[in-house]
């Protein structure tokens, strides 16, 4: 059985006290929600405060990336090890941002989710198309490069360790949302190139969706039967709008492995 995650991405956004405000207004509503698991992706600086606000509740930190180094003169670098020492369970990898800002390659985004496992932290790995590769008709072509960069320097069991955020680029911060039919097609194109190589690993597995879920569209989107969750970006600075989507999330069928 899978059971829903819910991920918040904070991304670079905040002050210590707006993020220890933001826990503080979470956890209540969120302990009453017992059928879905939670956690907030916090700025590396904020995560040692962050995690002691969440200290004593179910939902956990993560962070927003890793370093693809195990240690040493990496300059502004932030390891698997310190992260795992500051209480993080989770770790964004490759998001689109990462790959597209900082020029992430696929490969680079593989070391990241090696060094995330070493440290026994659960990579949330991020794939998506752009907009012109959408209209390309090459999206599994694009989420299956960048699927197969992990397996082939982790390991398909490695990768089904972890998490994966199908997060198309062009709905990132954009306000337009993938369709429920759009998503469930490619977690169902994921789950399937998971499943040729393992099918027991790529039934457990979880896929969440990423791109402006937001309070009213997120239960249309929990419903389908590949969409384990979701990874939100904007909406999760706002408490009550996460709130609303992690209802929908318990709210959602967990989904019973046939
Ligand atoms: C994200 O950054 O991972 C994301 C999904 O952002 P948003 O929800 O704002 O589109």
């Amino acid at each position: 059985m899978r059971v829903k995650l819910v991920a918040g991405n904070w991304k670079m956004n905040g002050t210590l006290a707006s993020s220890q405000a933001l826990v503080k207004a979470l956890l209540p509503p969120l302990s009453a929600l017992k059928r879905a698991r939670y956690a907030v992706c916090a700025p590396f600086p904020y995560l040692a405060a962050v995690g002691q606000a969440l200290r004593g509740s179910d939902v956990a930190l993560g962070a927003q990336d890793v370093s693809q180094f195990e240690d040493g003169a990496y300059t502004g670098g932030v390891s698997g090890a310190m992260l795992a020492d500051c209480g993080c369970r989770y770790l964004i990898v490759g998001h689109s941002e990462r790959r597209s800002v900082f020029g992430e390659s696929d490969d680079t985004v593989a070391l990241k989710v090696a060094q995330a496992l070493k440290h026994r932290l659960t990579p949330i790995l991020c794939v998506g198309e752009t907009l012109a590769e959408r209209e390309s008709g090459v999206t599994d072509e694009v989420v299956g490069r960048q699927l197969n960069a992990v397996i082939q320097r982790c390991g398909l069991a490695a990768l089904a360790q972890g998490v994966i955020a199908y997060e198309p680029v062009w709905a990132i911060g954009t306000g337009r949302t993938a369709t429920p039919q759009q998503a469930q097609a490619v977690h169902a194109f994921i789950r399937g190139r998971i499943g040729a190589g393992e099918r027991r690993l790529a039934d457990s597995l979880l896929i969440l969706y990423g791109g402006s879920v937001k309070a009213n569209n997120a239960a249309q989107l929990f419903a389908m039967a590949d969409v384990d969750g979701g990874l939100i970006g904007g909406a999760s600075l706002v408490a009550d709008e996460f709130v609303a989507i992690c209802s929908a999330a318990q709210g959602a069928k967990e989904t019973v492995k046939t």
